[in-house]
């Protein structure tokens, strides 16, 4: 794949930042956005803007085929077996508290488990913290290894007759390996339990099909993956939306409404109360056609490539500690250097033009696992290209020599 291509259909790639060129290295906070889903959005609003479901008129109608249109596109992308298993949230975090809310609160009771590890994102875990206090389920924990994974070996003998739910990420926001979501899937199910997945950072670099994992929830936000911010998607497995209570009421979920009591519409518009994230569903498709158009393979080999690339250029810098496993990474590496503290080396990197993030990326936990308060973390995305890694590079040797 022809990266400096690629890089050109990101309108904000091309600005200059402190008189370097921009090196964006915090994609797995969120990602930048291609002129086509830039010009949909546009189009959209210049076009079609109408509220959905409800109008006759012509761009009701519009606006409505194109927003089941996006539901669609999203049910093909991660291989859904129906469209209505696809429910359009805010996020990966919304996705996660409606399960957590519903599913969770109606199947626990006391004394039953929900299975989590210490590696997730602060978004899986306070979902389910919330979850076991509301019902007196126990909320337990895969032991983490030195690296900060877990084993297969662990995951099952924390899975027990008693689990209801177990909720991983597919990808880890800090050590930026997979873990193993199918072998996992099937000791739960094994076990009468159903597996929530986290895939914020798995959706953007990989080919996720949901059937082939055999997952019954499976959560992830537009945004990481070149969409618009403010919409996500919750996919279900039919018959644990189907009976599964909304958590929202109002405008738009009904079926009938009377003085005292209100039924609701049928999957997936159920859990899409009030003015749906219309525009923000059409440029998430839109998201989706540009990275089916480059290929999911071609990305997850160019991400890890690039990753790679960084990492053993890193290893050369004297007092750079990487977290993680040393192989697997997906398109992102977490580390620190020396003694200086991640945020005064974000902000010096941000003088050479390189955005990187730093603090606790909303995995306390895990920090704690590693002894650090907070860590700096590098992530590349299919717009990044080997200059951008040799700029990283440049700006850490200046910062390790300014604060000598
Ligand atoms: N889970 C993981 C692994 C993440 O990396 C993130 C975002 O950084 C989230 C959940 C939350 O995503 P959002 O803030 O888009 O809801």
């Amino acid at each position: 794949m022809d990266n400096s291509n690629i890089r050109k259909l990101f309108p904000i790639l091309g600005q200059t930042i402190n008189g370097y060129p921009l090196a964006y290295l915090d994609s797995a906070a969120s990602a930048q956005k291609p002129i086509q889903v830039i010009e949909t959005l546009k189009y959209y609003y210049e076009q079609d803007n109408a509220n959905v479901h409800r109008g006759v008129h012509t761009l009701g109608s519009r606006a409505t085929e194109a927003y089941e249109g996006a539901r669609a596109k999203v049910a093909r992308f991660i291989h859904a077996e129906w469209g209505e298993e696809i429910i359009f949230t805010r996020g990966t975090t919304s996705s996660i508290n409606l399960v957590a809310s519903s599913y969770a609160r109606a199947v626990c009771k006391e004394g039953d488990e929900i299975v989590v590890s210490a590696m997730e994102h602060h978004s899986n875990l306070l979902p389910w913290q919330q979850a076991a206090k509301a019902t007196g389920a126990v909320l337990k924990y895969i032991p983490l290894q030195t690296d900060g994974t877990f084993s297969i070996e662990e995951a099952e003998n924390m899975i027990t007759n008693r689990t209801k739910i177990v909720s991983i990420s597919h990808i880890s926001n800090v050590l930026g390996v997979a873990n193993p979501v199918k072998q996992i899937a099937a000791i739960a199910h094994n076990r009468g339990a159903v597996i929530m997945v986290d895939g914020a950072q798995s959706i953007p670099h990989i080919k996720v099909d949901v059937q082939e994992l055999d997952c019954d929830f499976y959560a992830f936000s537009g945004h990481k993956m070149c969409g618009p911010t403010g919409i996500g998607v919750l996919y279900g497995k039919k018959a644990y939306l189907e009976q599964m209570e909304p958590i929202e009421f109002g405008g738009e979920m009904i079926a009938d409404v009377g003085l005292y009591d209100a039924s609701w519409k049928e999957l997936p518009w159920k859990f899409e109360g009030g003015t749906p994230i219309i525009a923000g569903a059409i440029g998430l498709g839109a998201a989706i056609d540009f990275l089916e158009q480059i290929g999911l393979d071609v990305i997850e080999a160019h991400d890890k490539q690039l990753t790679s690339y960084a990492v053993e250029q890193m290893k050369q810098i004297e007092h750079l500690t990487m977290y993680g496993p040393e192989e697997g990474r997906f398109g992102l590496v977490t580390f620190n250097l020396g003694k200086i503290h991640p945020h005064d080396l974000a902000t010096v990197l941000d003088t050479y033009g390189v955005a990187i993030r730093a603090g606790h990326h909303c995995c306390q936990p895990l920090m704690r696992h590693f002894g650090a308060s907070a860590t700096v973390r590098a992530s590349f995305y299919l717009y990044n290209t080997e200059a951008d890694v040799e700029q990283f590079l440049f700006a850490l040797n200046k910062t390790k020599e300014y604060f000598k």
